[in-house]
């Protein structure tokens, strides 16, 4: 397999670093160390850096063009990525918008809601979220308890969300709920776009162990959707959220980039703080960034094998939940060494003017591995479809959903 470039790609490749060098001032860059700015005046600036992106043709590269996307291909998109990163522009404040609820959009909505959903979201004009878990329904998503209840053209909806990523600053949601619980949990759902700034919408950040608050619990109280804001038909909604989770699996683990801080900027560190650590520390040291190295080497070259699948037409199987489960393991063996090489600086580096990214990453990892499918459900889907042993069981599977729960 050869790495590099191929002519038409070194080409791609410049001419997306000219546009980033041309509309440099206009983006926000991440500052080395985690610059403090308000909230606010930092999420505005995520926002204009979108849109300043999607007008320069960054944005929605694999996106049919019918739909305001550049018709690319997942290398093309991967390069775009690349770049963006090498240019110090954070992650896309819309990245859940577009890499699950805009594809959901596109393969279940109307015309009418992709005319008025999807050149918006490209732009970052409304943010959207992904409501789906519950306090009571993660791994289990089918067995949500939130309801919508048809009155007339439109759909009343109570209940509860959690660890909504984003819905603090969303315009918009996809939304799973419960339609009809006569029917087996699987049967009974439908999926909608929901207006985040509607009345009886309630959000409330949540705050992580990295300090910032970036996923939220939202309440519904007598939400009132238009019907025709349903995405596919009612009593569809699970066969629409697999649209999404199939593709949430491919944005975490499914192109081959590393999840956490690229293994190079390891190799920097050690090769800088190496010398400076007594003798049993840096034996320690070296084993750990050596296991850092091995695994983050070995899951991106696994990575680009997937993607090299993914672009000659493949479509995404369990190899998506393998990726993001040795990503993320690879990813927190980087930030553990990373937090290793720099032994007690690291304690100090979130107050001083240290680099904080280790410690940073090594507190959102854990995170990572919970988000888009747990690793032990990852394995058990690895159990299940790739080495063949037996199902779990599943008793409730085909029982009416309301069964002993009213
Ligand atoms: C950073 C982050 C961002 C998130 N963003 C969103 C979002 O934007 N939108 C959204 O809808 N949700 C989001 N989530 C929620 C996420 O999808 C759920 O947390 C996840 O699916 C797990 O569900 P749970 O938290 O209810 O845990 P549970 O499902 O209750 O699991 C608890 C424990 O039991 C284990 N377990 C559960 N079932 C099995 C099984 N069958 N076999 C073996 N072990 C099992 C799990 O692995 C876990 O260790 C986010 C979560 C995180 C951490």
């Amino acid at each position: 397999m050869d790495f590099d470039d191929t002519p038409d790609e070194a080409a791609y490749r410049a001419a997306v670093r000219t546009l980033l060098e041309e509309h440099a001032a206009e983006l926000l860059h991440v500052a080395p160390g985690g610059e403090a700015v308000d909230a606010r005046t930092h999420e505005a600036g995520l926002r204009r850096t979108q849109r300043v992106l999607a007008e320069a043709g960054l944005v929605g590269i694999t996106w049919p063009r019918e739909h305001g996307g550049q018709g690319g291909t997942l290398v093309q998109q991967a390069i775009v990525t690349q770049e963006l990163a090498r240019a110090g522009v954070p992650t896309l404040i819309n990245h859940i918008g577009l890499g699950m609820c805009g594809p959901t959009v596109i393969a279940h909505g109307s015309d009418d809601q992709k005319r008025r959903y999807l050149a918006r979201l490209l732009r970052a004009d409304d943010v959207w979220c992904q409501l789906f878990s519950e306090p009571a329904s993660g791994s289990d998503l089918a067995a949500l308890r939130t309801t919508a209840v048809r009155d007339g053209d439109e759909w009343v909806v109570n209940g509860q969300k959690v660890w909504t990523t984003l819905a603090h600053v969303a315009d918009l949601g996809i939304l799973l709920t419960r339609t009809d619980p006569d029917r087996p949990k699987h049967a009974g759902l439908t999926m909608f776009v929901v207006d985040m700034h509607a009345p009886g919408v309630t959000v409330r950040p949540l705050r992580q162990m990295v300090g910032s608050a970036g996923f939220n619990e939202v309440f519904f109280d007598e939400v009132r959707i238009p019907d025709e804001e349903r995405l596919g038909e009612p009593g569809e909604g699970w066969r629409v959220a697999i649209t999404t989770l199939m593709n949430e699996r491919v944005t975490i683990g499914g192109a081959g980039s590393d999840l956490g801080v690229p293994v190079e900027r390891l190799a920097a560190l050690a090769r800088e703080r190496l010398p400076h650590l007594d003798a049993e520390r840096q034996v320690l040291a070296r084993q750990a960034v050596g296991r850092a190295v091995v695994a983050s080497l070995a899951a991106r070259y696994t990575g680009y094998r997937r993607f090299t699948v993914l672009s000659q037409g493949g479509l995404p199987g369990p190899e998506a939940s393998a990726g993001k489960l040795a990503g993320t393991a690879a990813a927190k063996l980087v930030a553990d060494a990373g937090v290793r090489l720099l032994g007690d600086d690291a304690v100090y580096a979130a107050t001083a003017d240290g680099d904080a990214t280790w410690q940073r990453s090594q507190g959102y990892l854990p995170g990572l591995a919970i988000a888009g499918g747990t690793d032990q459900v990852l394995r058990n889907i690895l159990g299940e479809r790739v080495l063949g042993l037996p199902p779990e069981p599943r008793s409730d599977k085909d029982a009416p959903f309301a069964g002993g729960r009213r």
